[in-house]
C-alpha cells in the first residue's frame, strides 16, 4: 500500500521535472513531458496512450472503464506547454529551476497549469491502485498546444479521438481560488473574441483644400468614437450568478438583476473597486475596444484609406453575424460603408467563441464533499472569465466542463491575477496536497 505521503512526494518531484523540460509554447516540443509522464504511469502500471499529433508533439489518454450507471468524468483535458518567461530580470529564481523556496515550487507552468497536471494525475493512478470501480467512466487527458490555440492539443483530440473527447463532465483549469472566507471561485465559461479590422475609403486630393472632401481618417475616427460609446444589449445572467455566489447584499444583487438599473450598479460598483467594476461590465454584455487606427499616406493627401482593429468580446451564445450587426449599428450611417474583415489567427487575429456550462449542475455537491475537509461551509462562485481555456472545445460538443482545482484558505488574492503569464510564477506545496486530495475525493464522490 503506498502511502498519501509517497503520492505527494512523487507528485511534487514531477511537477520539478516538467518544470525543467522547458516546455515553451512555440514551439512547445511537448512530446519530452509527455513521454515522462508516460513513463511514470508505466512505471506504476497504469496503462495510457501516447497519440503523436506533429513532430515533438503529442498528448496522453486513459481510462478507468465504468459500469456506465453514471454520467463520465474526465480530468482535463490539462496542458503542459507553457508560456515564454517574459522579462527575465523580474524573476527572483531561474525560471526553469524548479526549486522549492518558501513552500512553494518556482517556476514558469507551475500555476498554468502543470499543478492540475500532476494533481489529476497522481489522483488517477491512486484511484487505480486502488481497484477504483466507478458507475462512471473516469478518463486522463494531458495534452499539448493550448497556449497557442489547441491545434496539436485538444482540437486535434477532438478531431482523432472524438469518442474519448465525448464526456459529460470535464475539469481543468482555472479555479478553487478563495475569494472571500468559504467563498471559492469555479470558472463555468469564458467568453468568446472577434477581433475586426473595420476599413473606410476615401478620395485623395489635396489637403490644402479639405472643403467637403472624402477623408477615410475622419470617417476612421468618428467610427472609434461611436464603437468605443456604443452599448450593446445587456444580459444580467451571469451578473446575477456572480452576485448571489459573491454574497452581495439584497439590493445589488437585485439592481445587477435587473436590466434597466445595471447602469447604475456599475458605476457604484466602479467607484469602490474599478477592477470589479470592469469585470462586471464585461460579463454583462458584448464589448468592444477600438484599439489600433492607421491612416493615411502624406500630411498634405487627403486620407484616401484608413483602419481599425477591434477587439471584440463575447458572450456565450453572440456568433459572428451578431458581431457584425452591432458594430454596424454602432458605427450609425458609416456603418453601411465601412468593410468589416476577420483576420486567420496567423495574422495575430484571434478568435473563439464564448462558451458556458450550466452553474447549477450535480457536480456542485460532489466538489462541495471533495472540499469539506478544508472549506467546510463552501459556496461556489460561478464565474465567466475573459480569456480562453480548452474547455471551450469540450463545452461545444455538450460538456459540463469547469475550472476546479483548491487553494488554501490563506491564499493571497492575487494568486491567479498575477502569476499565470507573470514572473516568479509558483505553488504552494498546500496546494498541491488539497489540489490532490480534492481530484481524488471529486472522483469517489461523483462516480461512485
Ligand atoms: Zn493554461
Amino acid at each position: 500500500m503506498v502511502s498519501e505521503s509517497t503520492y505527494i512526494d512523487d507528485m511534487n518531484q514531477l511537477l520539478i521535472t516538467l518544470v525543467q523540460n522547458k516546455c515553451i509554447n512555440p514551439p512547445g516540443n511537448e512530446l519530452k513531458s509527455i513521454q515522462v509522464i508516460e513513463k511514470y504511469l508505466k512505471d506504476r502500471n497504469v496503462p495510457c496512450k501516447v497519440l503523436e499529433s506533429a513532430p515533438n508533439r503529442g498528448n496522453l489518454i486513459s481510462e478507468i472503464k465504468g459500469t456506465g450507471k453514471r454520467p463520465s468524468l474526465m480530468f482535463g483535458p490539462s496542458h503542459v506547454d507553457v508560456v515564454p518567461i517574459g522579462n527575465e530580470s523580474a524573476w527572483e529564481v531561474e525560471p526553469f529551476s524548479g526549486i522549492i523556496k518558501d513552500d512553494h515550487i518556482w517556476g514558469r507552468g507551475t500555476t498554468d497549469m502543470l499543478f492540475i497536471v500532476v494533481t489529476q494525475l497522481q489522483a488517477f493512478i491512486r484511484l487505480y491502485e486502488e481497484g477504483f470501480k466507478p458507475k462512471g467512466d473516469l478518463r486522463l487527458c494531458i495534452v499539448a498546444d493550448e497556449e497557442v490555440g489547441g491545434t496539436y492539443g485538444t482540437k486535434w483530440l477532438m478531431e482523432n479521438q472524438s469518442e474519448f473527447m465525448k464526456v459529460d463532465y470535464a475539469l481543468s483549469e482555472a479555479g478553487g481560488i478563495p475569494i472571500a472566507p468559504g467563498r471559492l471561485l469555479i470558472v463555468i465559461g469564458e467568453k468568446g473574441a472577434g477581433w475586426k479590422r473595420i476599413s473606410f475609403k476615401g478620395t485623395s486630393s489635396h489637403g490644402s483644400m479639405p472643403y467637403k472632401t472624402d477623408n477615410a481618417v475622419v470617417k476612421a475616427s468618428i467610427a472609434t468614437k461611436r464603437l468605443a460609446s456604443y452599448n450593446p444589449p445587456l444580459r444580467t445572467e451571469y451578473l446575477k450568478y456572480m452576485s448571489k455566489g459573491m454574497g452581495l447584499n439584497f439590493l445589488t444583487r437585485t439592481m445587477l438583476g435587473n436590466r434597466f438599473l445595471v447602469p447604475i450598479a456599475l458605476k457604484i460598483a466602479y467607484k469602490q473597486n474599478p477592477v470589479m467594476g470592469r469585470l462586471l461590465h464585461a460579463l454583462s454584455r458584448m464589448t468592444i475596444s477600438p484599439n489600433i487606427i492607421k491612416g493615411g499616406t502624406k500630411t498634405n493627401v487627403v486620407a484616401g484609406e484608413a483602419y481599425i482593429d477591434v477587439d471584440v468580446r463575447t458572450l456565450p451564445d453572440q456568433d459572428d453575424e451578431y458581431i457584425i450587426k452591432h458594430l454596424r449599428k454602432a458605427m450609425g450611417a458609416l456603418g453601411k460603408e465601412a468593410k468589416i474583415e476577420q483576420f486567420s489567427s496567423e495574422t495575430g487575429f484571434f478568435s473563439s467563441i464564448g462558451t458556458a456550462s450550466d452553474p447549477e449542475s450535480e457536480i456542485f455537491s460532489h466538489m462541495c464533499k471533495a472540499v469539506e475537509e478544508y472549506y467546510p461551509e463552501v459556496t461556489f462562485v460561478p464565474l465567466v472569465m475573459a480569456a480562453a481555456t480548452d474547455l471551450r472545445f469540450l463545452r461545444e460538443v455538450g460538456a459540463q466542463a469547469y475550472g476546479f482545482s483548491l487553494f488554501p484558505p490563506e491564499t493571497p488574492m492575487n494568486t491567479m491575477a498575477d502569476f499565470p503569464h507573470g514572473p516568479n510564477e509558483r505553488i504552494s506545496l498546500k496546494t498541491m496536497e488539497y489540489t490532490f486530495k480534492a481530484y481524488y475525493n471529486l472522483a469517489r464522490s461523483f462516480l461512485e
